[in-house]
């Protein structure tokens, strides 16, 4: 069931604590939605009582599996997340899609959520894909989408999709809140065109080589390639090789054979008691970040730093100030003596 965040959602009454959390707990998709709409809400009274339903729900999360999914533009993500979606419903799974794209909203469009997507999967009754929150910083927008993901696990869904394109930190970000980072390739197309750093291989725990119906020698000679790129890097938590394979969303081949990956990976981290210690890792990192942000975020606003700011810079980059005495004279106009 596709979902709309409606871009005022505190003039819609909210409902009691209570019933949100039951409605979450019960899967009722319509409380799941507002409960969504809640946790993006800007506005604080919403933010204090999302936090208080975070909380009552926290028991209930952690359950999924929760999977990144990156590529550029065009490269059939949500061809291929139609398609794997629909597959682990028929299994039995019930699936959540979720998506960070902070151009959503800054730009007017949104790379992402322009289209009518995933139509399919979309009406499909275990299944609820929600578009990427609009508007805000990427930090904004990653902890919308964190905390959706747990309001997701505590409804019930045991496969979350994190769907993201690779803009600015926004893979990063992503693979920070997943347990399984897939990278969307595609044959015929240089590293550049892909816009391809060598970044995103490394955060990759699968590589797939999309749209393998249209040739399937070149998709295979791509899969050679980046599987030699992957044997020079080190294997991730000392314990994994990503392996590099081919599929194609649209025809739905291969899919089969990315989700056994998928429970391969998993099997692996859990055995070595990495699941646990990778969650535990980025919830660390999550609070920080947050911290970061607004300490940040209060710094720049601060009127004594915006006063000071230009003519610092300004002296700076004249010779008549050191970067180290500028970075001094900002941390003292924000009140820490440095
Ligand atoms: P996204 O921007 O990454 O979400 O890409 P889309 O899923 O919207 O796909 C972009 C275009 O590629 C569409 O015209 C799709 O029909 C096409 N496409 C997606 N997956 C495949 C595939 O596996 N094979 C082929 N031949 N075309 C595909």
């Amino acid at each position: 069931m596709a979902e709309r965040t409606p871009s005022a959602p505190s003039r819609r009454k909210r409902l009691s604590l209570d019933a949100y959390v039951q409605g979450v707990l019960g899967s009722d998709r319509a409380v799941l939605g507002r409960a969504i709409t809640l946790v993006e809400s800007s506005v604080a009274a919403d933010q204090d009582l999302a936090q208080e339903l975070l909380l009552r729900i926290l028991p209930h999360t952690g359950n999924s599996q929760r999977i990144g999914i990156t590529g550029v533009p065009g490269v059939g993500k949500s061809t291929l997340i139609e398609a794997f979606g629909r597959n682990l419903t028929a299994l039995g799974h019930r699936v959540a899609v979720l998506a960070v794209d902070p151009t959503s909203g800054v730009t007017g469009g949104s790379i992402l959520g322009d289209k009518t997507r995933m139509n399919e999967l979309s009406r499909d009754p275990n299944a609820f894909v929600r578009p990427s929150p609009s508007g805000g910083s990427l930090g904004g927008v990653t902890r919308k989408t964190r905390e959706s993901m747990l309001v997701c696990e505590a409804a019930g869904f045991d496969v979350i999709l994190v769907e993201t394109v690779g803009v600015g930190q926004s893979e990063t970000t992503v693979s920070e809140m997943v347990d399984c980072f897939l990278v969307l390739m595609l044959a015929n197309a240089g590293d550049e065109l892909q816009g391809i750093k060598r970044g995103v291989l490394e955060l990759a725990d699968l590589i797939a080589i999309n749209k393998a119906d249209q040739s399937q020698a070149s998709a295979n000679q791509a899969k050679q390639e980046y599987s030699g790129a992957m044997r020079l890097m080190r294997m991730k938590h000392g314990l994994w090789r990503p392996p590099v394979f081919t599929v194609s969303g649209l025809q739905n081949q291969g899919l089969d054979l990315l989700w056994g990956k998928v429970q391969e990976h998993r099997e692996l981290l859990q055995q070595h008691g990495m699941l646990e210690r990778v969650r535990k890792e980025q919830l660390k990192r999550w609070m920080w970040t947050m911290v970061d942000d607004r300490v940040l975020a209060a710094l720049r606003a601060h009127p004594e730093v915006a006063a000071q700011a230009a003519e610092l810079e300004r002296q700076v980059l004249a010779g008549e100030l050191t970067p180290t005495r500028g970075a001094q004279a900002i941390l003292r106009a924000f009140g820490i003596g440095a």
